[in-house]
């Protein structure tokens, strides 16, 4: 039976896509941006069980086979295994089945429309999402992927036969500022944003803004709002310095990114024909 590590799953959001929205976060992410504010979720445990003895609710325990284990019954969710873990992940991940997630959804499916699935980056469980989106869609609920654009979906488009759509991350445009950002080539999330639109399945694109950062925010405002026109949403994201890891919080900045510098490029994509272009 196919399992997925699932990071945590938050039966009521409302910003993740429109209305109320169960969200699934997946562990596992092959970018490793700068910027990330959740950067456990980036790799799996590696068992090295640093966190263990420090967690202060005797919760976490290495067994017979060196594998950390996680009580979530004695859990008291202050994140300080979280914290320390120095490989970027998080003894509290669950290898959850596709009927453990629709359990989890069933409970919340009279409050919500939909389900989001995101990350990490959830495409890396490519074959979970087809299964799961399919249970979903029986509920009449509507499933839509949060990517960072690593998956090509041109190749493979499967998962977008089963949901409405993909909210999709374009970072950096500038091949430099990109390699600097994500380490990872940003060909794949171009040729997606490229593909998603003509299939009409693009339901967003975010963009997050670096104070200071003007050419490179630019850059990457220009050419997505070139792209998408009015086709879908465009959310301009202020740079929030919470969750970033500290070593990258000093290249990138220690403040929030002013509102009204991101009102700037949000008009600025407006102008180059982005109408649906705001900020958060
Ligand atoms: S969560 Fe991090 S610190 Fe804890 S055992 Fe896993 S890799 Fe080690
Ligand atoms: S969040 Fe981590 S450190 Fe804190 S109680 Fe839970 S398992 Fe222990």
């Amino acid at each position: 039976m196919k399992r997925a590590p699932v990071n945590k799953i938050i039966p009521f959001s409302n910003v993740d896509g429109p209305g109320n929205r169960t969200s699934v976060f997946f562990q596992g992410c092959p970018f490793n941006c700068l910027f990330c504010h959740n950067p456990e979720t980036i790799h799996l445990c590696r068992h090295c069980g640093v966190c263990v003895e420090k967690c202060p609710a005797g919760a976490l325990t290495l067994d017979a086979q060196g594998q950390v284990r996680w009580d979530s019954g004695r859990c008291v969710q202050c994140d300080a295994c979280i914290r320390l873990c120095p490989h970027d992940a998080s003894p509290k991940v669950r290898w959850m089945t596709v009927e453990d997630v629709m359990g989890e959804i069933r409970r919340a499916a009279p409050y919500i429309g939909g389900v989001t699935t995101s990350g990490g980056e959830c495409t890396l469980q490519n074959d979970f999402l087809i299964d799961l989106f399919t249970e979903v869609g029986k509920l009449g609920k509507t499933c839509l992927i949060d990517s960072n654009g690593s998956f090509d979906f041109e190749r493979d488009p499967r998962v977008l036969a089963v949901s409405q759509g993909v909210m999709l991350d374009v970072k950096a445009v500038d091949p430099a500022w990109s390699d600097q950002l994500i380490s990872y080539p940003r060909d794949t999330v171009l040729k997606n944003l490229d593909y998603l639109l003509r299939v009409g399945k693009l339901y967003e694109v975010r963009t997050v803004i670096f104070p200071d950062r003007d050419q490179e925010n630019e850059a990457t405002v220009r050419y997505v709002a070139r792209h998408i026109g009015d086709g879908c949403n465009y959310k301009i994201i202020r740079y929030r310095p919470f969750g970033v890891r500290e070593k990258y919080q000093k290249l990138l900045g220690e403040f929030t990114a002013e509102a009204d510098y991101a009102e700037k490029y949000a008009q600025l994509a407006r102008d180059l024909g982005a109408a649906k272009a705001y900020v958060v």
